[in-house]
């Protein structure tokens, strides 16, 4: 399984990817989690992107092409993988289908979760993560059974320095001025599957669909 998951900020990319990954095994790549884990080491990256990232501001194409190029090449990514956060502008779509060239592989398909800015705003506020294991809560929909720590690690949860309201506004700006035009550069090569996210209870079995696994 080769797919991208699209979508705004909230759209529950991470969620999905974490119920995707129950039923296939494939390597989960996730752009932002691999720069927080780099602001988290105090790398090199992690000091050039923080400034962006805590402004709700992509992070420049050339950083992320250059660590992506490095992390398609890691072993786990032979037997598939989900991408989620990259691509995120048309420069970077067209770095993958560079780099998928050069690896001699081709994507199932790019999956649109497609939900609208309140419901963003709405489900991004309330959003909690673990700083430990990495799991995501919402403190409306889907609550720590421990309150304000984390089921797993018992550590507490955090929010996300982008998931203030103020910031979330400015990341759906960016979405549709810079990541919205990758809908119509997929859709017109026919790989684009369009999925209605606002409940995201169906989100895996229509993935399945599209991979063709049910
Ligand atoms: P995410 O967790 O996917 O919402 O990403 C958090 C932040 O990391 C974004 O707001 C961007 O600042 C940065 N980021 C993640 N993926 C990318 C990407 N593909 N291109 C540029 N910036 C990214």
């Amino acid at each position: 399984m080769r797919i991208i998951l699209l979508g705004p900020p909230g759209a529950g990319k991470g969620t999905q990817a974490e119920a995707i990954m129950k039923r296939h095994d494939v390597a989960h790549i996730s752009t932002g989690d691999i720069l927080r884990a780099n602001v988290k080491n105090d790398t090199d990256l992690g000091r050039q992107a923080k400034v962006f990232m805590d402004g709700g501001q992509l992070v420049p194409d050339e950083l992320i092409v250059h660590m992506m190029e490095r992390r398609l090449q890691e072993t786990d990514c032979s037997g598939g993988f989900l991408l989620d956060g990259f691509p995120r502008t048309v420069p970077q779509a067209e770095a993958l289908d560079a780099m998928l060239g050069r690896l001699a592989v081709v994507l199932d398909g790019v999956v649109l979760l497609d939900v609208d800015d309140e419901t963003v705003v709405q489900r991004l506020s309330g959003r909690r993560m673990c700083r430990s294991c990495g799991k995501i809560y919402n403190i409306s929909f889907k609550p720590s059974s421990k309150g304000d720590c984390c089921e797993q690690c018992d550590v507490p949860l955090y929010q996300r320095d982008d998931d203030k309201e103020e910031v979330i506004r400015k990341r759906l700006a960016v979405y549709h001025a810079q990541t919205a035009p990758l809908i119509a550069y997929y859709d017109s090569r026919g790989q684009l599957h369009r999925i209605d996210a606002t409940d995201g209870d169906s989100v895996p079995d229509r993935v399945d669909e599209i991979v063709g696994r049910s």
